[in-house]
């Protein structure tokens, strides 16, 4: 109950808070069985109706996946919005790229990570009933366990695919400036493939460890301006590259990454693969380092 959620977890205490977003603010917190979670509780009014909160919970009590951050209850009473999920150690991928959390990714962790999420996307895609299309997927929903496992966290602007004979739904935009598919941008019409997109940059975050908009740049336009170059170094992409990754002996697979990278942020959507298509262009990647 909500009581003894508040009594289990220090009242939600400041300090055990460990971070804020969109949804409300998040905390540490502990059950009585021990298991440390991460508590989500919203902003009370923060939502239409709580919709935002139904769906979600919806969702995450349907699907279980090795990486996907999986729900493990919630409740709703007082007004207030609480949603308990397993508590991710090494905290965002965003967090490891831009040096806060002290964990170092090298270049075969990042593959493990982009082909960890690509599984986690996959699955939703292709394997939930309905599919699901995560519509948010960024470097701050990419959640590392304690062994580094990448799991997509942030279901609460998924929404379910319609069964209509189209095979996609139309809808408000929604999503993150710098990861949003210009297509689905400009007709609205959500499928699959704008997760694919949004996938293709969280990769090029991963070689370059930039963020998909600095200081007024994208990455998407960079890469693709220095892969023009094609000045044989790294495939072009010696001076946008992450330092930390520029001196390892070998970067296996970088090039076949960097041109998966690109095909998922292609203009069009149909020129995008699926992301099963990801996965298994990733585990071949993986599987020819020597
Ligand atoms: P947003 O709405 O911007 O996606 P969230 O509300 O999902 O942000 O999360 C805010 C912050 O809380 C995250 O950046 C992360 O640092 C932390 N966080 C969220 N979920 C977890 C979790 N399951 N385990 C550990 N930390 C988490």
């Amino acid at each position: 109950s909500y009581d003894e959620l508040k009594k289990s977890t220090n009242n939600f205490s400041e300090k055990n808070e460990i971070g804020s977003g969109g949804y409300g603010k998040v905390y540490r917190g502990m059950l009585p069985s021990g298991q440390v979670v991460a508590i989500k509780r919203s902003q009370q009014g923060s939502m239409q109706g709580g919709l935002e909160f139904k769906t979600e919970i919806e969702l995450l009590s349907r699907v279980h996946h090795k990486n996907l951050v999986g729900l493990v209850g919630f409740c709703f009473e007082q007004g207030q919005q609480i949603l308990i999920y397993e508590f991710m150690p090494h905290g965002t991928l965003r967090e490891s790229l831009s040096g806060k959390s002290g964990i170092y990714l090298d270049w075969k962790r990042r593959l493990r990570v982009a082909l960890g999420s690509a599984r986690g996307l996959t699955y939703l895609h292709e394997l939930a009933n309905p599919p699901i299309i995560h519509r948010d997927i960024k470097s701050t929903n990419i959640l590392l366990d304690e062994n580094l496992t990448a799991k997509v966290a942030d279901f609460g602007l998924s929404k379910l695919v319609c069964d209509g004979s189209k095979g996609h739904v139309s809808t408000q935009v929604k999503g993150t400036l710098g990861y949003l598919d210009p297509e689905y941008y400009m007709t609205q019409q959500l499928t699959e493939k704008s997760d694919v997109y949004s996938f293709g940059v969280v990769m090029l975050e991963l070689v370059t460890a930039k963020q998909p908009i600095e200081k007024g740049k994208y990455i998407v336009r960079e890469v693709r301006m220095a892969m023009d170059k094609n000045d044989e170094e790294c495939y072009g992409l010696g001076n946008i590259m992450d330092p930390s990754i520029r001196n390892t002996t070998t970067l296996i697979g970088f090039g076949r990454f960097v041109d998966l990278a690109m095909r998922c942020v292609e203009e069009s959507a149909a020129d995008r693969p699926t992301m099963s298509e990801v996965v298994k262009e990733l585990e071949t990647i993986l599987q020819n380092d020597g």
